[in-house]
């Protein structure tokens, strides 16, 4: 019977890493600080370790966090009625700026920046593999930048199944994180990320029939939650495939979609401000040699701080904030 427990023990991904999740919910409020100080908005609410806790967004900096209800005044509030409250706000009016991009069928949402330096902003999609995570990638990332950008910004789009199949190499990264290495933002890429080679787009990916997007978009926020992730506030859709629908159905959970314009693995070229796509679940490695040879190219360039990459949610608010001045 012991050993029966030790293994249920170590087999329990919440007792590996710690935290336990349940009722996840989306749930939108604004949540203030107990005296008042500072306000932000509330788009899930969660029991994590027994107690009620929120999923927070700070709309002018597009931070996220998972608050104790204990430190919290939360007040429920229509979604609508929140977004009309803080229409002026980067993160509304990013939410806004991507459904002006909402009924391509491929690559909606926001795919590009005007930045006032020159450089990009890499994601990096891990959707399910067999393969283990392709880690030259990071390393090569803080060989090169390491000393210029600490840590380096990248953002990780992570599915539910690779979580599950791939423990250690999460760890490793998760590492990479906590001894400021990399400081990752963390994109939900769907739980399943199912594809078929014989559906059409219009039927694939996540349009495709018994999708259950609840499950896809929360179970996967909650996992990565468990494992010590905190969610951002944007959605990589799988295939970058959606239609009008569904993407109002992923922003209505208060998600920004993340598209691409130089998937570098389909031969599209980065121009200054790109949002860089490439796949560390080791199913695309010449994405991966053409990103390390970019980093390269620019080595003098981003030695002199004139070739960047940039955090997702820094760009957002630099975009935006730009477009307020015009
Ligand atoms: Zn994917």
């Amino acid at each position: 019977m012991k050993t029966l427990v030790l293994i249920f023990l170590l087999l329990s991904p919440s007792c590996l890493y710690g935290h336990s999740v349940s009722d996840y919910q989306l749930y939108t409020a604004i949540g203030s600080s107990k005296d008042n100080q500072y306000s932000s908005i509330v788009i899930r609410k969660l029991f994590y370790n027994s107690k009620v806790h929120y999923l927070t967004v700070n709309p002018e900096t597009l931070s996220t966090h998972i608050q104790a209800g204990s430190t919290l005044n939360v007040s429920e509030c229509p979604w609508e009625t929140i977004r009309r409250n803080h229409k002026n706000t980067p993160y509304i009016e990013a939410l806004r700026d991507a459904e002006l991009n909402a009924e391509t069928l491929q690559d909606a949402g926001i795919t590009h920046f005007f930045p006032s330096q020159r450089g990009v902003d890499l994601t990096i999609d891990l959707c399910p593999s067999r393969r283990p995570l392709d880690r030259s990638l990071f390393t090569e990332l803080t060989s090169e930048l390491g000393k210029e950008e600490k840590p380096v910004p990248l953002a990780v789009a992570i599915t539910g199944l690779w979580m599950k199949e791939h423990d250690l190499d999460l760890q490793w990264l998760l590492d990479r994180e906590k001894n400021k290495e990399l400081s990752i933002v963390w994109i939900n890429h769907s739980y399943n990320h199912r594809t078929s080679k014989e559906l059409p787009l219009r039927e694939n990916f996540l349009l495709e029939k018994g999708t259950d997007i609840k499950f896809e978009i929360l179970q996967t926020e909650a996992e990565m939650i468990e494992k010590g992730i905190t969610p951002s506030i944007f959605f990589r859709f799988p295939g970058l495939v959606s239609d009008d629908k569904l993407f109002h159905q992923v922003t209505a959970y208060g998600l920004i979609p993340v598209g691409s314009d130089a998937w570098l693995g389909k031969n599209q070229w980065p121009k200054e401000g790109s949002i860089i796509l490439v796949h560390a679940n080791g199913n695309e490695p010449i994405g991966i040699h053409r990103f390390v040879q970019l980093m390269k190219d620019e080595k003098e360039n981003s030695v002199n701080k004139k070739w960047l990459l940039f955090d997702l949610r820094e760009s957002i608010v630099e975009t935006e904030r730009a477009k307020d001045k015009d």
